[in-house]
């Protein structure tokens, strides 16, 4: 099983290079196994993973509970299409809903697809419930969201390397900062049907909202029966040490988007939660993914959900994200400017001087640990939630002189 590849890094770098779309820039590491919090490169050398591919490996890489469940029913059924009716899905909602105390899921595959979903239902909720006028409805969002990678998303982003060039762009949407509920309240019209937010940034650095942003949200989105869409792909599922990151401030989102980690990392698996008057908008027809809703990603989804829970990894995560954050801060470097974050959702913002964070994420890598640099100056450290205080202790001294150095 070790020996499945034959290629050199190099050589397998090269044909990447040579025959994929260059639209990532990876560190330079060939990976070909993983367990738990460690991967191996094809030259066989051990690395902790401190980015748990975006937060998709919360549970660990291959967990043998989660493989086995995706292995068992790839055995008896992997695909049905919504055309029919399978074993799994009905378990999947129930269990999903009893978890996460919402009343409907709409299962859609990729990150994206759940926000685009979530979109498609506050504009259909926009105009049967609340009564906007026909092609009228306005969506707020906040200037460095990250919602995924198709034109819509990419309409409503402020980050030109992810627009640009991708017009002509969906119109119905708004930005306002991030973190200012003042400027939400300035920008709501009788024809808004959604806020959409993340309770905390992720691709936008790790920007964490002032002390009761989502509470302010909340109250605003319901005192003008505008719908408040969390985005909790990334931060949802344990990574900040509650269940979803709107725990923190006891918020009810009206919909929220998961996704990532619902499959720890073995299948693409996301899905829209949200109140039956809300997703209850959909009939028959009206929205649909081939995909969506699958016998396999809705076993490996429910063994994952179960692991979360079963193996305390959300309580896991509160200790050891207070703890790696105290082990981040006293290493006192000089170019570090902030430490910051919740539970294992860690940014690491670097002074403008340092030179950016790419150098200190290559130099990491050479030093066992992959992290990766998250807009130019902050090194993200989101190992999955399953790390252990003698994991962390052996990533802190290895970030330690790599962070001090020149
Ligand atoms: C990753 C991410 C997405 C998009 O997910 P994909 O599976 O990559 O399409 C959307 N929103 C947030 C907050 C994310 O972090």
């Amino acid at each position: 099983m070790d020996n499945l590849v034959q290629l050199t890094t190099d050589e397998l770098i090269a044909l990447e290079e040579r025959y994929g779309a260059h639209n990532y820039h990876p560190l330079d590491v060939v990976l070909s196994r993983g367990e738990g919090v460690w991967v191996w490169d094809v030259e066989g050398n051990r690395y902790m993973d401190c980015l748990s591919a975006y937060s998709a490996v919360n549970q660990g890489h291959a967990h043998p509970r989660i493989r086995q469940a995706l292995v068992d029913q790839a055995m008896r059924l992997p695909l049905t299409s919504r055309a029919f009716r399978n074993d799994q899905l009905g378990l999947y909602y129930k269990e999903l809903c009893d978890l996460t105390g919402f009343e409907m899921v709409l299962p859609m595959n990729t990150g994206a697809e759940a926000v685009e979903s979530a979109l498609k239902v506050a504009r259909k909720w926009g105009y049967q419930v609340k009564g906007i006028p026909d092609g009228q409805a306005e969506i707020i969002a906040c200037e460095g969201n990250f919602a995924g990678r198709t034109i819509t998303l990419v309409s409503f982003s402020s980050e030109p390397l992810y627009r640009d060039d991708f017009g002509p762009y969906t119109p119905g949407f708004k930005l306002i900062p991030y973190g200012d509920a003042k400027a939400l309240e300035a920008a709501i019209t009788p024809h808004t049907a959604a806020f959409i937010v993340e309770p905390i940034q992720g691709e936008g650095g790790v920007i964490v909202p002032p002390a009761g942003y989502m509470k302010k949200v909340r109250d605003l989105c319901t005192k003008h029966n505008v719908l408040l869409i969390a985005d909790e792909i990334q931060t949802g599922l344990g990574r900040t040490g509650k269940l979803f990151a709107c725990d923190h401030d006891g918020v009810r989102p009206d919909l929220v988007t998961v996704g990532k980690a619902l499959s720890g990392g073995f299948y693409p698996v996301s899905a829209v939660l949200g109140r039956r008057d809300v997703l209850g908008v959909f009939k028959p027809g009206e929205h649909g993914s081939t995909f969506g809703g699958n016998p396999l990603a809705c076993a490996v989804a429910r063994e994952s959900l179960r692991v979360l829970v079963e193996e305390n990894m959300v309580e896991n995560t509160a200790r050891m994200g207070d703890y790696l954050q105290e082990r981040l801060a006293e290493m006192n470097s000089p170019h570090v400017k902030e430490v910051r974050g919740k539970g294992l959702m860690i940014g690491v913002e670097l002074k403008p001087e340092a030179g950016g964070a790419r150098r200190f994420c290559e130099a990491l890598q050479h030093s066992g640990i992959l992290a990766k640099e998250t807009h130019v100056n902050t090194i993200r450290f989101a190992p999955p939630l399953i790390i252990s205080k003698a994991e962390i202790d052996w990533a802190a001294e290895r970030i330690q002189p790599v962070l001090l150095m020149k």
